[in-house]
């Protein structure tokens, strides 16, 4: 007999975990939200709180929570509502909870991640932000923990697709020469250098191919993101800098590519709709539905590939640094990228401070080893006390 497994979506209201709660409405013989978490969007909780009726909602900020707490109670929910990080690492890690889908954007979200690695849980990753941080602390917890790692990010879970099921954490063994990360090159990719500059959040959140949230549609306007997701892919298939190929295809039909020493590329492809990767995960090792329609080879017509060039994208050039540091530097990297992205579409700088900003950041601050999490997190501070202060100074 199936058992239901019991979720735990941390960042439910956003894009990810929207298409997450998609899944699970299709197979309710398979899944059952038992925690919804968001930071303070009230209206979209109760809307989902009534849909999938969870045992938890969690909100982040304390004035949203007691407000969702009187809806869910004029609405007749028995759903307990919850809120601050404690609250949400509890979610996280409770018995009952058999996955977490980690959905939360950027560094917001280590904390719960950590958590439910921490329990030992089947970890759905999207939140990739935690491995930049703290990659080599998070894959430990996970090993010492028992817990199961399975990528969601549209790459990575098309780089685990394309790995034979024996790979166990050496890719040579298993006889993979290379990895080829795909990027569309996002809206900017055919843009004049020197209009760059005068791009507004608009323009950078219009992603040509994937409907995202704000901060990873800046990231793929830069090339961050894909610069975040080498680092992860290092991470994640225990592969080096130089065996991590970033390649530039503009349709997003092909997710990833896995390269082997007999010369076979090996694919996975399909629409762009995260509802793939997250019923790929969710179902694993099934295969279930996932409401995305079938990919029409004759619409698709063409697959492109360019190389990338570190002069548009002057972000995907300093992720590989900070990679190439290690230590701190990934963190720090993270951090004043975050910041970054949070002042760009707040008007505050103009696109192209993005880069700027990160590697003066970057420069300032010491590279120095990371042992534990609560280095990371000081990290993240420091990094992003310097990025503020450099907005400052440059006004
Ligand atoms: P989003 O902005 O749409 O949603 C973010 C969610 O996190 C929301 O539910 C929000 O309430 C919650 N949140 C925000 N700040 C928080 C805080 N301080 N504390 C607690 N909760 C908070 O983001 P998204 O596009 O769904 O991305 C989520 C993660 O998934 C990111 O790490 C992103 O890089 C990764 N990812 C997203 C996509 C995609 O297609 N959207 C693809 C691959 C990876
Ligand atoms: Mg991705």
């Amino acid at each position: 007999m199936k058992t239901v497994r019991q979720i735990t979506v941390l960042g439910s209201t956003g894009s990810i975990g929207e298409s997450t709660l998609d899944v699970i409405a299709r197979h309710p013989d398979r899944f059952q939200a038992f925690a919804l978490t968001a930071n303070n969007n009230t209206e979209k909780m109760l809307a989902q709180c009534q849909r999938f009726q969870p045992r938890y909602a969690v909100m982040l900020d304390d004035h949203s929570a007691q407000q969702l707490a009187k809806f869910v109670r004029s609405a007749g929910l028995s759903t307990e509502v919850l809120s601050g990080i404690e609250s949400l690492e509890t979610v996280a890690s409770l018995p009952e909870v058999d996955a977490v889908m980690a959905a939360i954007v950027g560094a917001a979200g280590i904390l719960p991640t950590f958590a439910a690695a921490r329990s030992g849980k089947l970890v759905l990753l999207a939140n990739k932000e935690t491995l930049v941080m703290a990659g080599r602390i998070f894959m430990d917890l996970v090993k010492q923990n028992n817990a199961t790692l399975l990528p969601i990010d549209s790459e990575h879970n098309a780089i685990y697709q394309s790995l034979p099921h024996c790979f166990d954490g050496h890719l040579a063994t298993v006889g993979v020469s290379r990895i080829l990360l795909t990027a569309s090159g996002g809206p900017f990719r055919c843009a004049p250098i020197d209009s760059l500059d005068a791009v507004t959040p608009e323009q950078a959140c219009a992603h040509p191919n994937w409907d995202m949230g704000q901060k990873i549609s800046v990231d793929s306007a830069t090339m961050m993101n894909k610069g975040l997701e080498v680092i992860e892919a290092h991470w994640l298939f225990n592969a080096s800098p130089e065996n991590i190929q970033v390649v530039i295809h503009p349709q997003s039909v092909i997710h990833s590519m896995v390269a082997y020493v007999d010369g076979s590329v090996i694919a996975q492809l399909g629409n762009p709709d995260m509802r793939t990767p997250i019923a790929h995960a969710m179902g694993y090792p099934d295969r279930i539905d996932s409401g995305v329609s079938a990919l029409d080879m004759f619409k698709v017509a063409h697959l492109d590939f360019e190389q990338p060039d570190f002069k548009r994208f002057p972000c995907l050039r300093l992720a590989y640094q900070a990679l190439n540091s290690g230590g701190n530097m990934p963190a720090v990297l993270n951090a004043a990228n975050e910041v970054a992205v949070e002042s760009f579409l707040n008007r505050r700088m103009p696109f192209t401070a993005i880069p700027r900003m990160i590697e003066h950041v970057m420069e300032t601050i010491h590279s120095e080893e990371i042992v534990t999490l609560e280095d990371v997190l000081r990290t993240d501070a420091c990094a992003r006390d310097q990025a503020r202060q450099w907005l400052v100074n440059s006004h």
